[in-house]
C-alpha cells in the first residue's frame, strides 16, 4: 500500500518532472504523481539487494530509498529516476565506447550509441585509434577520412535519436594531442554548426604539457603503426586551442596522464575518454551511475549558529552508495558488453550539489579562501565514508570482480566498487532538488532558462536570495524588479554588503577561484569533477591560456571554460529584462 508523501518540490521542480520523468499515456497524458514515481523508483532499486538480503529487509531499504529520495536529501541520475520500475530500465549516465579503425568497428560503435542514447546515457569516445586523413585504406586502395569526417557520422545520429522522446543525447569526443588530425579536429566546431551534438576535448598528455612548457615540438604518433610522422610546436597547437575555446568553449582538455595515474584498474585497461560531461573517465564498454547528496539539506543550526550536520552527512553517504551499488544489479544494460565490463568494477559516482547553497547558508562567500576549506573539509569527508560503506559492502557481498590486480589489492583494500565519487552537474536533478547545480556558483540571481526543457522557458529570481532579502526587508516592489532587471546585485542601492559579499555569482569570480574550488574537490574525488569555468564576454584569450596551464598544474584531470555569450545558443543567460 502507498503511503501520502509530502514532497516540498518547487514549480520548476514540478514543470521538469512533467516534462520529462512522468509516465504518459497513449495520448500523452500524465499519468504518473511524482509521489508514485519515487515509489517506483525505491521499489526497483530496493530489488538489487535481493541476492543478499531476506524480503523484510528488501522492503526496510525500500523505505530507506524513499526517504533519501523524497527528503530531496539525495537524487541519482536523470536516467534512473526516469527508467526505474519503467520498461527501458537503464538506469546508468555515463558511458564510454570504443571506436576501431575498421569501417565495421566504426558503424558498431554507431549502432551502440544509438542503442544508449535512446535509454537516456550520455555517450564518450576516443577517436585516436581512427587512422588519419589521406591514410590507404588497403581493401580499396582509396584514402581514409580521418576521425573528424567520422564523428559527423555519430553527431548526425545523435541528431536523430530523441532520447524515449525526451531529451537529445549528449556526446563527448576525444582525440589524442598527438593524432596527425589534431589541428583538424581542435578546429572542427569552429564554424558553429559541425558537431553540435559534442562536446570535444583534446587528450593532452604530460609530453605535451611539458613540451609546451619548454617551447619546443613534440611527436605525432600513427595510431596504427605507432611510429613518428611528423611533429608540431606545442605552443602553436596550445594557442589554436586556446583561441577555439575562447571563441566557442571547445575544446576542453582532458589530462590523460593524470587521469591514468588513478586508474583503479590499469591491467584492465587504459583509460582514453570520459562521459559528455567528463566526471567519469571509464574504460570502453564501462558505465558509470551517479547520484548527488544535496547539501542545503546537511546543515543544523546550533544555537541560532548553522553549520554542517556531518552526523546526517554520514548517514546520508552511506544510504546513497549501498543505492548507487543497488542500481549496478537493479539497471538493465543495453548491450552485454557494457553488462559484463559495468559489472566487473562496479564504478558508482556519488557527488553534491547545492555547494553554492550550503556556503551562502554558512556566511561563507564562494569568493572567499574560506569557500575552498569548506569544499576540501566536505569532499574529504564524503570520500572517507565512501570508502568505508564500499568495504563493508565488500565484507557483505564480494569485491568488485577486477579487484584481483587492481590498485587496490595492491594497497590491501577490500572494495565492492572501483570508484566511489565523482561531481556531476546536476543540470537537472538540482532543479528538481531546488538547489544550486553540483559545485557551482550560483550562475545569475535572475535569469532566464532556456533550452533545459524543449521549448520552454523558465523566469526564476533565486529563491534563496527573496529569503535573506525577506530578512532586511528588501523584498519589496522596487528592489525585486531592479535585480530582475539587471540580473543582479551591481548597481542597487540599498543592498548590504553582506548580501553582496554572500550573493557572488559565476562571472565575478576570478578564474583562480575557480580552479581553487574544482582542485579542492579533484583531491578527494577517485572519478573526476564537472565543472564549467565561467568567464565574462570581454575575457582575453591569454587568460584562457592561463586556466589551460594551471589546470594541469593543479593535477585537474580536465578544464572546460565557457566565454559568456560566445555560443548563440547558451542554457542560462543573464537577466530576464531584454
Ligand atoms: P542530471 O541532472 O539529469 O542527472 P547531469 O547534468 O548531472 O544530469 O549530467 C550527468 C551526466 O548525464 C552527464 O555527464 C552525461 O553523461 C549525462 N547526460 C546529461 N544530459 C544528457 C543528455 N541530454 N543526453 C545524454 N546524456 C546526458
Amino acid at each position: 500500500m502507498q503511503t501520502m508523501l509530502e514532497i516540498k518540490l518547487s514549480k520548476n521542480a514540478l514543470k521538469v518532472l512533467e516534462a520529462r520523468y512522468l509516465k504518459r499515456d497513449a495520448e500523452r497524458r500524465i499519468i504518473e504523481t511524482p509521489e508514485e514515481l519515487f515509489h517506483l523508483v525505491a521499489g526497483c532499486i530496493a530489488q538489487g539487494e535481493a541476492m543478499w538480503v531476506s524480503p523484510q529487509q528488501i522492503d526496510h531499504w525500500r523505505r530507506e530509498y524513499l526517504e533519501l529520495m523524497t527528503s530531496l536529501d539525495f537524487l541519482p541520475n536523470s536516467p534512473t529516476l526516469m527508467n526505474a520500475g519503467k520498461p527501458l530500465g537503464q538506469l546508468s549516465a555515463c558511458f564510454v565506447l570504443p571506436v576501431e579503425d575498421s569501417m565495421e568497428g566504426i558503424f558498431e560503435a554507431v549502432k551502440q550509441m544509438a542503442l544508449v542514447q535512446r535509454t537516456g546515457g550520455g555517450t564518450g569516445f576516443s577517436f585516436s585509434r581512427l587512422r588519419p586523413k589521406g591514410d590507404l585504406v588497403a581493401s580499396t586502395s582509396g584514402e581514409a577520412s580521418g576521425p573528424v569526417s567520422f564523428m559527423k557520422i555519430f553527431d548526425c545520429a545523435t541528431e536523430n535519436i530523441k532520447q524515449g522522446g525526451k531529451r537529445r543525447g549528449a556526446n563527448m569526443g576525444v582525440l589524442r594531442v598527438d593524432h596527425p588530425d589534431i589541428m583538424e579536429f581542435i578546429t572542427a566546431k569552429l564554424d558553429g554548426v559541425t558537431l553540435q551534438n559534442f562536446n570535444i576535448s583534446v587528450g593532452a598528455t604530460d609530453t605535451f604539457m611539458k613540451a609546451l612548457e619548454q617551447d619546443s615540438d613534440y611527436e605525432l604518433i600513427h595510431p596504427r603503426t605507432g611510429k613518428c610522422v611528423g611533429r608540431l610546436r606545442a605552443n602553436a597547437v596550445f594557442d589554436t586551442i586556446v583561441h577555439a575555446a575562447w571563441r566557442t568553449g571547445d575544446p576542453g582538455l582532458l589530462f590523460l596522464d593524470t587521469i591514468n595515474r588513478s586508474n583503479p584498474t590499469p591491467r584492465v585497461g587504459e583509460i582514453e575518454a570520459t562521459n559528455p560531461c567528463g566526471e567519469i573517465p571509464l574504460l570502453p564498454y564501462e558505465s558509470c551511475n551517479l547520484g548527488s547528496i544535496n547539501l542545503s539539506r546537511m546543515i543544523h543550526e546550533r544555537q541560532g549558529h548553522p553549520s554542517v550536520d556531518w552526523q546526517k552527512l554520514r548517514a546520508t553517504v552511506r544510504k546513497a552508495i549501498r543505492f548507487l551499488d543497488d542500481v549496478i544489479e537493479a539497471g538493465r544494460y543495453p548491450i552485454p558488453e557494457i553488462e559484463r565490463m559495468t559489472k566487473s568494477n562496479r564504478k558508482v559516482g556519488l557527488g553534491l550539489m547545492g555547494f553554492a547553497e550550503l556556503l551562502i547558508r554558512l556566511g561563507v562567500s564562494y569568493a572567499s579562501p574560506e569557500a575552498v576549506t569548506v569544499a576540501e573539509n566536505i569532499m574529504r569527508f564524503i570520500d572517507e565514508e565512501s570508502l568505508a560503506i564500499s568495504q563493508e559492502l565488500a565484507a557483505e557481498r564480494g569485491v568488485f570482480p577486477n579487484w584481483k590486480g587492481s590498485v587496490y589489492e595492491d594497497r590491501g583494500i577490500q572494495l565492492r566498487n572501483a570508484t566511489r565519487t565523482a561531481i556531476a552537474p546536476t543540470g537537472t536533478i538540482s532543479i528538481i532538488a531546488g538547489t544550486s547545480a553540483g559545485i557551482e556558483p550560483l550562475f545569475a540571481l535572475a535569469y532566464k532558462r532556456s533550452h533545459v526543457l524543449d521549448g520552454q522557458t523558465l523566469y526564476e529570481l533565486n529563491p534563496l536570495l527573496l529569503e535573506y532579502l525577506a530578512r532586511y526587508g528588501l523584498d519589496t516592489n522596487k528592489i525585486i524588479p531592479e535585480i530582475l532587471e539587471r540580473g543582479g546585485l551591481k548597481d542597487v542601492d540599498g543592498i548590504p554588503g553582506e548580501i553582496k559579499r554572500l550573493f557572488v555569482t559565476s562571472l565575478e569570480i576570478p578564474f583562480e577561484q575557480h580552479l581553487r574550488i574544482q582542485a579542492a574537490f579533484q583531491r578527494h574525488v577517485d572519478n573526476s569533477v564537472s565543472k564549467t569555468i565561467n568567464l565574462p564576454h570581454d575575457t582575453a584569450p591569454s587568460l584562457v591560456a592561463e586556466a589551460y596551464r594551471q589546470a594541469w598544474e593543479m593535477g585537474l584531470k580536465g578544464i572546460t571554460i565557457y566565454r559568456y555569450g560566445s555560443k548563440q545558443t547558451q542554457v542560462l543567460e543573464l537577466g530576464v529584462g531584454e
